[in-house]
């Protein structure tokens, strides 16, 4: 399992690849909502988008959002009926229970870890459904994280809350408030072993479900992304039946985590330029270095 830290948080990583995209003369469109992949004459040809706008491809359209997510963007007729039936049918990752904690960091110990791992049943496995919690306190790396004095925490159950005891629950109903408190219990447990008093200390506390990560990150039943085990199968690549639509992203190949996505979106990118053009950028590559 990998871990990342940025220095100043996971909108660093953002702020770098928006630098990359506008520095060689892309733009970013944000809130931009695409509700439908478009063809003409069997070839990918843009995007429409939820306000009625329609963005025409020069070049390809390549989707990062997860394959079920991509498939519902793609009108029926338009893919073969068995190709889409066999991505559709793609295992999912189980999702998330997340708590958000900003804590007071008063009188806790000088050597507090940035991460703890815990595993309440080995014979379980991290899989097993409320039994891995991984605790990130990523402002003990850095300080900027947190107003002064205080720690900000993350802690979660990676990738293995089931979707379906939340499936079609109202986030409104007292029903869904009582089953997050429950699930959250775990992670609070499990916090208490690294910092005892952990829940007087807490001044901001925020959960998350499953429900939490489908709507605010997006994602078919909050996924982790595909459960495609290594050695088993292998992630597809970025290529599709509709010419012109290319996928990149923690559904294509190498997988899931950030180093992956990237590597998958330079696949794509090197997927819509012939080789002549790779080796003029390696030789550009070259001279710079
Ligand atoms: C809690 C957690 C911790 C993690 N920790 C790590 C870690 O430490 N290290 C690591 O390497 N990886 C980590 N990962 C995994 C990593 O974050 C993901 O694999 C990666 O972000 C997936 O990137 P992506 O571009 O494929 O998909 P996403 O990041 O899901 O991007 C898809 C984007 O598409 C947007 N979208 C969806 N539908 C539409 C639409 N119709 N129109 C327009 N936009 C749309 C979504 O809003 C989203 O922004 C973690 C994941 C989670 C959830």
């Amino acid at each position: 399992m990998q871990l990342d830290y940025p220095q100043g948080g996971s909108a660093a990583l953002v702020a770098a690849l928006v630098r990359g995209i506008t520095k060689h003369g892309g733009q970013i469109k944000t809130a931009a909502h695409v509700t439908q992949i478009n063809s003409q004459k069997a070839r990918a040809s843009g995007v429409r988008l939820r306000n009625g706008e329609t963005i025409e491809a020069t070049c390809a359209v390549v989707s990062n959002t997860s394959v079920w997510d991509t498939l519902a963007l793609i009108p029926a007729g338009v893919l073969p009926p068995k190709w889409r039936a066999q991505r559709q049918a793609t295992p999912a990752c189980d999702s998330f229970m997340h708590l958000h904690l900003g804590i007071d960091a008063q009188g806790l110990p000088h050597d507090l870890a940035c991460h703890y791992i815990v595993l309440n049943d080995w014979e379980q496995g991290i899989t097993a459904p409320q039994n891995l919690v991984l605790v990130s306190i990523p402002s003990v790396l850095d300080a900027g994280l947190a107003p002064p004095g205080k720690h900000t925490l993350h802690v979660y159950t990676p990738g293995n809350e089931p979707y379906g005891p939340w499936q079609g629950m109202n986030r409104h109903s007292q029903a869904y408030a009582l089953q997050k408190q429950l699930r959250s219990e775990v992670m609070w447990q499990a916090l208490e072993r690294i910092i005892p008093d952990i829940r007087q200390r807490t001044t901001l506390s925020l959960a998350g479900t499953p429900l939490t990560h489908e709507r605010y990150l997006r994602r078919y039943q909050g996924s982790y992304g595909p459960a495609i085990a290594a050695g088993n199968a292998i992630f597809p690549g970025p290529k599709t039946p509709l010419k012109g639509l290319l996928c990149c992203g923690d559904s294509t190949f190498p997988g899931i985590g950030l180093p992956a996505v990237a590597a998958s979106g330079m696949i794509a990118a090197h997927s819509l330029v012939p080789v002549h053009q790779h080796q003029q950028t390696l030789a550009t590559m070259r001279l710079a270095s």
